[in-house]
């Protein structure tokens, strides 16, 4: 059983054609500058051999239509028939709300999700142009929308609700909704198959650290606090946002500095987090080895990183009465050693002891706490379009 994960950004198209059987993916691409002059459709065949194929896209339909031809061509494509893909599973940000599960689409979810925009005005647009094209281009096929936000439906109230005006949740729905729920539900599922144990007998804290980051309480099994608010700028702080701040500095910025709001949004959006601190890099590569070699605001910018994670795990480790694992996960989480060490260091009191050799080892599941942790932590690599494939079915499979 084939199942197409479809991921579109503003400009841009990730895909994946996994086959369900045995989890491999039999193709991939990502295409870019969608709509813009010079468009690139690189795609991947089963054996990671590259093809760059350069065409100007105008839109998202063009791009899906493409990307349809190569599935089906006789030297790069891996499916005779289109009928050969059971679903579509469509990566959608925001969902609101209304879905704490991934649903199959239909006209009526296609309207909630255009009512989401003012939620994710910059995410929700390209995904909805996405699963409109795709349903445009294969009309006998089952589309599935998997959103980041519905793993984190299940936070309580105390959770979720911000302390202002009530009112402004009822009229608007201003509240916390958490962002990363695929992979934060993936890797946590993962670590219950690794150990063989029920993950709802557990109390997890997954870190998905990556140029966007988030730390996520899973207990028995369902997200009870994240780290992402109302919107991705909020938490820890990122490659190039801010995460928690001041609310204050947002104004100030714009009446004592002399910011549009505009200007504002763009500051702490993209030029915040870890590069707006050390003036270098977003990238942790760059950082860390500017660090070694002496730059302070380097450093700066890595111990306010770690400080904050540090203090994130620390108070999830407290709302839940404990925890039994830590996960670390994306770009960040899965290769940088020397995060997740600065990340730890000094959590013994909670009965965290990650063994230094094991911490070494990279692309793979491993376990890097030594044997007295009484807390197990865990590097897991995350895998958001298996995860959305996996849901495509398990909705199929019960409607
Ligand atoms: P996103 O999906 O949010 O764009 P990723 O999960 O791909 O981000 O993570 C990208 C980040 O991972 C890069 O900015 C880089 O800082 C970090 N990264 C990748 N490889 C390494 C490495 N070997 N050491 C440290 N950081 C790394």
């Amino acid at each position: 059983m084939k199942i197409l994960v479809i991921n579109c950004g503003s400009s841009s198209l990730k895909y994946k054609l996994i086959e369900m059987n045995d989890d491999k993916v039999l193709c991939q691409g990502l295409v870019e500058r969608i709509g813009i002059e010079n468009s690139l459709l690189v795609h991947k065949n089963l054996f990671q051999e590259k093809y760059s194929i350069k065409e100007n896209f105008s839109n998202h339909k063009d791009a899906i239509d493409k990307v349809l031809k190569i599935l089906l061509d006789e030297k790069l494509g891996v499916i005779s028939n289109i009928n050969e893909i059971y679903a579509v599973g469509h990566r959608v940000v925001h969902g609101g709300e209304k879905y704490s599960n991934s649903v199959l689409i239909d006209d009526e979810v296609i309207r909630y999700l255009e009512e989401c925009i003012k939620l994710a005005p910059i995410h929700n647009p390209p995904n909805i142009i996405g699963i409109k094209a795709c349903r445009e281009l294969m009309q006998d096929t089952p589309m599935i929308a998997v959103f980041d936000t519905a793993f984190h439906q299940s936070m309580p109230d105390i959770a979720y609700i911000y302390p202002i005006e009530y009112s402004l949740y009822e009229e608007h729905g201003i509240r916390k909704y958490g962002f990363h729920g695929t992979s934060h539900k993936y890797v946590s599922q993962k670590l219950g198959e690794v150990l063989d144990r029920d993950i709802e007998d557990m109390k997890i804290i997954s870190c998905h650290l990556g140029n966007g980051a988030s730390i996520c309480a899973i207990k028995e099994g369902k997200s009870i606090d994240t780290s992402m608010g109302f919107t991705p700028l909020a938490g820890i702080a990122m490659g190039t946002r801010s995460g928690n701040i001041d609310p204050s500095i947002y104004t100030f910025l714009i009446e004592e500095c002399g910011y549009t709001v505009e200007e504002t949004n763009e500051s702490l959006n993209k030029k915040s987090g870890v590069l707006g601190i050390s003036g270098i890099s977003s990238d942790f590569r760059d950082l860390e080895k500017a660090a070694l070699e002496g730059n302070k605001r380097a450093k700066l910018a890595l111990d306010i990183f770690y400080y904050r994670i540090r203090g994130q795990i620390a108070a999830y480790a407290a709302h839940m009465g404990g925890v039994d694992a830590i996960i670390f996960t994306a770009g960040i989480g899965e290769n940088s050693s020397i995060t997740r060490k600065a990340c730890l260091k000094g959590m013994e009191f909670l009965g965290v002891k990650i063994d230094e050799e094991l911490n070494n080892i990279r692309g793979e599941i491993v376990e890097i706490s030594g044997d007295t942790s009484k807390v197990k932590v865990f590097v897991i690599p995350t895998n958001e379009e298996l995860m959305i494939a996996k849901e495509t079915i398990e909705v199929l499979n019960c409607s």
